[in-house]
């Protein structure tokens, strides 16, 4: 930990995808900065654990956008692979428990929706009040709107989530050792990173900020914010009263619930590889289900809404047995034997997250660009809830690091004689 008096030009307030590419950029910039991040490890909510012998992402595993991802480009620069093979999450394995008639029908409920969205936008700007009433298939697009949101439609606003959904395209690419490990293995050289550094207090006095964590004060010309808006929202960092207005900006851009859990398979070829399934298709809960993703023996299960909710609220144990009962309805009662629970993140419950990604609530998209503004040169604000349109993921977490340590390097040469 650096001494009571260390002195910075720029002190980066968390190790996400955010806060690598702010030190990356800053460091690029020849600036002498800081990054304190309050956990034991760098990364966030991009994290790759290697369990089972297999390299698997507890947090964002899929490059989206991936023509326009700088973490794409990083990892060519870097010789990390990337395979482009595209996402297996439209088919149904053998149109197992959701009939190729199913499907045709749940996509054009959702279609009808999407484009009332695009087309006749509720006045409300809440995304459920598109929802035709009664329609059997009302279930599934809330289903994929935990994937996309982690909340319910009742909590989305329609503008933010077509902002996302206009600029987003449909190469999503995966790194085989991991979108964890690639985000979190891309510091620069010589950073000063201060890990179990929690920020408890950034003040502002003299033109310069100052952060207290629990072992010292530090000094900075400028500091670069990035932890998630729940985390802003809770006050767990005291701010001063002049940031107030970002304070409420983040409250009004909460995380959704999205969670993951991992099987591991005893006997794997009883499964095809690199396979998909949708759990219970007319369930709000229904998990997406990647077997067998890289040929590896495990089931990755992914929950967003309503299914990270068991996850997340009635715990891990539940969350497994949500899932075991909607693959044994699809793969028959013996997948019960054959599924050994392995892993479930638990983002909504780690204090420094909060959750799983940001959305915005309905008539709150501006509070996007309000959170992304600087504080009188001095305080930055990044992490992927202040992406105007790529939010909610690394790649758009990313982007926003870059552009706040743009940002302060400009406040700084504009504040040097
Ligand atoms: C289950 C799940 C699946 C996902 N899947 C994808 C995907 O496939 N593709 C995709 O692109 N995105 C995905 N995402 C989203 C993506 O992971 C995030 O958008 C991105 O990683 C956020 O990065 P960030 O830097 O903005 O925030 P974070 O990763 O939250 O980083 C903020 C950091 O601040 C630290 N911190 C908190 N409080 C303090 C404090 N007081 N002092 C210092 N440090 C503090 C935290 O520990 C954390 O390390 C997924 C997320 C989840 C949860």
């Amino acid at each position: 930990m650096p001494a009571m008096s260390a002195e910075y030009d720029v002190a980066v307030v968390g190790a996400g995808a955010a806060g690598v590419a702010a030190a990356r950029r800053l460091s690029q910039g020849g600036l002498n900065s800081v990054l304190l991040e309050a956990s034991a490890r760098v990364g966030g909510r991009a994290w790759t654990q290697r369990l089972a012998g297999q390299p698997l992402d507890l947090g964002c595993g899929w490059l989206h956008s991936a023509e326009r991802n700088a973490w794409v480009r990083i990892a060519g620069e870097t010789g990390v692979a990337v395979d482009r093979r595209p996402a297996a999450w439209g088919p149904q394995y053998q149109d197992r428990g959701f009939s190729a008639a199913e499907r045709r029908a749940a996509d054009r409920a959702y279609s009808a929706w999407s484009g009332r969205l695009e087309t006749a936008p509720p006045a409300s700007d809440c995304a459920a009040d598109a929802l035709e009433p009664g329609s059997e298939w009302n279930p599934y697009i809330e289903a994929i709107s935990g994937y996309l949101n982690g909340a319910a439609l009742r909590e989305i606003s329609v503008a933010d989530s077509l902002a996302y959904e206009d600029a987003a395209t449909d190469a999503n690419w995966r790194a085989p050792a991991g979108y964890g490990a690639l985000i979190a293995g891309r510091l620069p050289a010589g950073i000063d990173l201060h890990l179990a550094a929690p920020v408890e207090r950034i003040a502002l006095a003299g033109g310069k900020v100052t952060l207290t964590t629990p072992l010292g004060e530090i000094r900075a010309a400028a500091a670069i914010v990035t932890v998630s808006t729940n985390v802003l929202a809770s006050g767990a960092i005291a701010l001063p009263r002049e940031l107030d207005p970002w304070r409420s900006a983040a409250a009004d851009l909460p995380l959704g619930r999205n969670e993951k859990l991992f099987f591991e398979l005893s006997a794997p070829d009883a499964f095809a590889p690199e396979s998909h399934v949708l759990g219970n298709p007319r369930s709000a809960a229904a998990g997406s289900y990647t077997i067998r993703p890289f040929g590896r023996p495990v089931v990755e299960g992914f929950f967003g809404g309503a299914g990270a909710e068991i996850i997340a609220e009635a715990g891990p144990v539940a969350g497994f047995a949500h899932a075991t009962e909607e693959l044994a309805a699809l793969f028959g009662a013996e997948a019960r034997r054959l599924l050994k629970p392995l892993a479930a993140s638990a983002w909504a419950r780690d204090a420094l997250v909060g959750g799983g990604y940001s959305h915005a609530l309905p008539g709150r998209r501006a509070a996007r660009a309000q959170l992304a503004r600087g504080f009188d040169d001095r305080v930055f604000f990044a992490g992927e809830a202040t992406h105007p349109f790529d939010f909610s993921t690394a790649h758009g977490a990313h982007d926003t690091g870059v552009r706040a340590a743009d940002e302060a390097l400009a406040a700084l040469t504009r504040r040097r004689p």
